[in-house]
């Protein structure tokens, strides 16, 4: 691929602890030769994996921006053994306005992958993740929630990929969250993820939905931070022990999974969303999950959202407004043993 047009101004390869940037050249109005500046931290020391932690691919999801950025400041060179790489968000212009698209482009980040290099904003930060800070990892975290769109029972979650060793690694990773609920998910809406393209290059790939809408509660920034942390010392790069859910008095990480088209439920028609089911309930087969109601026709019987088979509510709309083929629940199921053979 061709050479990125994207500057950093910390030297991956130094030892030791360097706040810096990610130099992204565009063009606005006030600035010929502007650059967008992302916060990069690169925290080195020894022996160890790479570890490349990210948070902001959508700008509107900030548990993982917060957790990324206290670690920036907390964590020091000699608690490491390895390399952090820290970037806490990642589509910084939509982290400001909070936004799941780039304002500078109208580009969803995880619709961009591999990249242009000279592309948009988004598709440059894309391409330069793809050929300079995926080759450098060993391991690739991307922290999402749902987003103001979708609101997700708080879960660490991954792709099935066909490599058995890297699923069994992603596996391990991804129960190290500590998460209730860890899941596999398919790609219902494009193609172009950041994921897909760092599994295609054989990283260890942990990504998470770490609740979602606009208010963040403290049980779940506080899943987000744990996860994270015990996420980087199941790989070795923090030292000390992983903790447990037994040790927290938890029942094991249940695993379910959404891998046909029908178990994501959308809007038939605009209207506005009640939901009649809580996140994480179980949900006979034909049982209504919401319905959408009519402002303008209260004579109108309401529309429901009808879960095609049984299982658990995963994840339902956040905002009440709907528009017609809105994403407004996701129904997961128990995962068969025989995945992990
Ligand atoms: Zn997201």
């Amino acid at each position: 691929m061709e050479r990125s047009q994207l500057r950093a101004t910390v030297d991956f390869a130094k030892p030791g602890k360097q706040h810096g940037h990610l130099c992204v050249p565009y063009s606005y109005n006030l600035g010929g030769w502007a650059n967008l500046l992302l916060p990069v931290t690169v925290i080195n020391n020894g022996e160890g994996p790479t570890v490349l932690a990210m948070a902001g691919n959508h700008g509107d999801e900030y548990p993982g921006q917060v957790a990324i950025l206290k670690l920036m400041r907390e964590i020091e060179p000699r608690d490491v053994s390895g390399r952090l790489i820290l970037l806490p968000c990642l589509n910084l212009p939509a982290c400001k306005v909070s936004t799941r698209l780039s304002p500078l482009d109208g580009r969803n980040m995880n619709r961009s992958f591999p990249g242009k290099a000279d592309g948009s904003p988004t598709e440059m930060i894309a391409h330069y993740l793809t050929t300079v800070l995926f080759p450098l990892a060993d391991i690739v975290i991307d922290i999402h929630t749902g987003g103001r769109s979708v609101d997700f029972y708080p879960c660490a979650h991954m792709h099935l990929v066909p490599d058995r060793e890297q699923r069994k690694q992603m596996r391990d990773g991804t129960l190290a969250w500590g998460s209730d609920f860890a899941f596999l998910y398919a790609d219902i809406a494009g193609t172009g993820l950041l994921p897909v393209e760092a599994e295609r290059q054989g990283k260890i790939v942990i990504t998470t939905e770490m609740g979602g809408s606009e208010s963040v509660p403290l049980a779940v920034h506080k899943l987000t931070q744990s996860g994270l942390r015990n996420v980087l010392i199941h790989f070795g790069l923090l030292a000390g022990k992983v903790q447990t859910r037994e040790q927290l008095g938890l029942p094991p990480t249940r695993w379910v999974q959404s891998l046909d088209y029908q178990d994501y439920r959308f809007a038939p028609e605009s209207g506005v969303y009640e939901n009649l089911a809580a996140l994480g309930q179980e949900v006979a087969a034909g049982q209504p999950v919401g319905q959408i109601h009519f402002l303008e026709r209260p004579d109108r019987e309401p529309v429901p959202i009808i879960a095609p088979t049984a299982g658990i509510l995963l994840a339902a709309r956040a905002p009440a407004l709907v528009a017609q083929g809105d994403c407004v629940a996701c129904i997961a199921h128990d995962v068969p043993a025989k995945t992990w053979e």
